[in-house]
């Protein structure tokens, strides 16, 4: 497999003509599981961008310990554990104990086109007592799904992404906005974590669809 830059792999998964279905292979560890709801709106967000059938395949069981994961780590187990033949259309999505380079505050990563991991860990302790875990969770996941699909502004280079958070939105309503993968997460409570894309997100989608 050729290794796809985040967000570069957007044009294969949204537009037609790189097949009809599009495969989830997800992943977790023992206690980093996600919810049921999660997945149903990765799912769901998945489907409205592409127009594809979403086949997800999992939760199933990845060994190991919680540790601190790398790119490099995180990609590795990524392979290791995937059932896909190398022609289809794949996204990995691990759900890991442990934390990204020894960095508590960093709750989601996306680290190829088609790898992206959520730590479930970082997940917890940032919810605290104000926020339920599974909202966090959600965000988090989503948020690492738009940046597979080339959000913010990965593919199309239009100068929409915040200056100060390349590769995110402005707009703090937005689930691409740059705290939602950050343990700042909650300081976004006034007014709600957001855990929707917002219209110039879905704009951004489309216009990559259309190509
Ligand atoms: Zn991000």
């Amino acid at each position: 497999v050729p290794v796809v830059p985040v967000g570069q792999l957007a044009p294969v998964l949204l537009r037609p003509g790189f097949g009809d279905r599009i495969v989830v292979e997800v992943r977790a560890q023992d206690g980093a599981a996600p919810r049921a709801a999660t997945l149903e709106h990765l799912r769901q967000v998945l489907r409205d961008a592409s127009g594809k059938e979403i086949v997800l395949d999992g939760v199933r069981r990845l060994g190991g310990e919680g540790r601190a994961w790398t790119s490099a780590t995180i990609v590795e187990a990524a392979a290791a554990a995937s059932a896909a033949p190398t022609s289809q259309v794949t996204l990995r999505l691990l759900f890991l104990r442990g934390s990204f380079e020894d960095d508590t505050g960093v709750l989601g990563v996306a680290v190829r086109g088609d790898v992206a991991a959520v730590f479930s860990d970082q997940v917890t302790a940032a919810a605290g007592l104000l926020v339920a875990p599974a909202v966090i969770e959600d965000a988090v996941t989503i948020h690492e799904l738009g940046h597979l699909l080339g959000l913010v502004d990965l593919v199309l280079r239009a100068g929409r992404a915040d200056p100060a958070h390349p590769g995110h939105s402005p707009n703090r309503r937005s689930v691409m906005y740059w705290q939602v993968e950050s343990g700042a997460i909650t300081q976004l409570l006034g007014g709600g974590i957001p855990t929707e894309l917002d219209a110039a997100d879905r704009a951004e989608l489309t216009a990559i669809r259309a190509g």
